[in-house]
Parts: C-alpha cells; structure tokens; sequence
C-alpha cells in the first residue's frame, strides 16, 4: 500500500483531486480526494482506501509514466509521483506550452495522447547557429547562415534527430532538398543544399548526421539553410522545438532566441 503521503502526491498531480498540503495526515481534504478519485476511476465511492483504490492509483501514475517515457522522458515505472515525475511533467508541459504546475489536468493528457508531436530534443542542424530569417507566416521556416569564422558557407547539415530519409530531391523552389521523417510522426526538412544528399529514401539517420551541405540551390538569394518542421501536417516555428547543444555555437545576435539543451 501507497503511505498517505505517496497517495496525497499522487492525488495531487492526477487531475488535482487533492487539494491538501502533503503531510501524511489523513484527514477531511484527504478523504474527500480518495472519494472523487474512486468516482473518477469507476471504484465504489466509500471515501475508504482499500486494496482496489490503492491499485488504481498505482495504474493510473504508472500509466502516466509510460506515456511520459513515450515522449522521451525515462522514468522508473513504479506508479508514485516522486521528483523526476513531476520534472517530467513540468519539463512537458513547458514544452508544449502548457500551465507548468506539474499537474497531470486534461490539457496535459490530452497532449500526452496525441501521437504527433513530443518532447523530443531537436537539435539545430548546423553547428554555428545564425538565424537570418525568423518564422513568419510567409516564411515557415528558419533560414541559418554561415560564418566564415566556422567552416564558411558550406557548413555541414546535420538530421536535427533520428528518423528515416523519405525525400531527396530537387525542386525549383526548393532546390536540392532532403527531408526527415522522425520516429514521431514530425518530419524535418533541409532546402538549398549544394548539391544532392547522397543519403538515399529509406535511409535511417541519427541525430547530428550528416544530412548535407549548405548551398543557395533553387530560389535563394545566398547560402544558406532553411529548415522547416511539420507537426500533424503543420508547418511549425522551429525555434519552439530546437536545442543548442554543448558542442555548438551561437552568433551573438541569436544568443537570445534560442533554446539551450
Ligand atoms: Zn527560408
């Protein structure tokens, strides 16, 4: 059996039922959770822990840690909301703009359960990042340039996470572009390259994997990467989803619009 406080934390972050502070009392607010908790669950409504409350509680908390670990998180299944559950919880709910209370309520389920977007860490697809073109509605995307300090204007493009190649090609617009598809459903793509990725359709790539080089192919005016990301058929702001990681560098300009891993 959960100790009251165990089962006071997990009431609390499942759906808020209480509302109480965590002291291991058992106590009016305490009861009342365990009552709106059984009604919730379909569990005869007595007010009483018993063995099939305590079980209950313990699926629902560890179901909701499978569901955070499906989007990227590892928590230890074990069906009680310590630390590293409500960071994750927090962590998503920041991540997909959300409340950031560390309550599992209907938004965050509702997130939870969809099969599109996640958690993932992308990570930015060139090592020296510039953004020269924000997102905008008339430019889903963000345009990266290049440094002659860092490798010039042929800086290598790198798959912003794992995923599967399911594009290569050439388009007037677009020029020699190449496109992800990540095991979440989000597809990446890369346009401008200099020249055709050697990466075939239906080639497996990690996260930081060569992708390509930088170019100014198709319509494009210098060299440069635009990257755009699609969610459930949409195309998103980039900046929302990607990381610098440790090993990258940031230009000065861009210092404050990023995110870092
Ligand atoms: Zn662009």
């Amino acid at each position: 059996m959960l100790n009251i406080k165990q089962r006071q934390q997990n009431l609390r972050t499942y759906y808020r039922f209480y509302t109480g502070d965590i002291d291991g009392i058992e106590g009016s607010k305490t009861k009342t959770a365990y009552k709106n908790f059984q009604r919730y669950t379909g569990l005869s409504q007595d007010g009483i822990y018993g063995k099939n409350t305590n079980n209950k509680l313990i699926y629902v908390i560890k179901d909701l840690q499978g569901k955070l670990n499906s989007k990227g998180y590892n928590l230890q299944i074990d069906g009680i909301v310590g630390t590293k559950t409500l960071n994750a919880i927090k962590d998503f709910q920041k991540k997909n703009n959300l409340t950031v209370d560390g309550i599992a309520g209907t938004n965050t389920y509702n997130k939870l359960n969809q099969s599109g977007p996640s958690s993932v860490n992308y990570r930015y697809p060139v090592n020296y990042i510039n953004i020269t073109q924000y997102y905008s509605n008339n430019h889903k995307a963000l345009d990266l340039g290049w440094s002659s300090n860092y490798g010039g204007k042929n800086q290598i493009i790198y798959a912003c996470y794992d995923g599967v190649v399911i594009t290569n090609s050439y388009a007037s617009d677009a020029g020699n572009y190449i496109a992800i598809r990540h095991d979440n459903g989000d597809v990446s793509r890369y346009l401008h390259l200099n020249s055709r990725s050697n990466l075939s359709v239906g080639t497996k790539v990690k996260k930081g994997e060569q992708v390509g080089i930088m170019g100014t192919t198709g319509n494009s005016t210098g060299n440069h990467l635009h990257f755009d990301l699609t969610k459930n058929g949409s195309r998103v702001n980039p900046i929302d989803y990607l990381y610098v990681y440790s090993d990258q560098i940031v230009s000065n300009a861009c210092k404050n619009s990023v995110k870092y891993n």
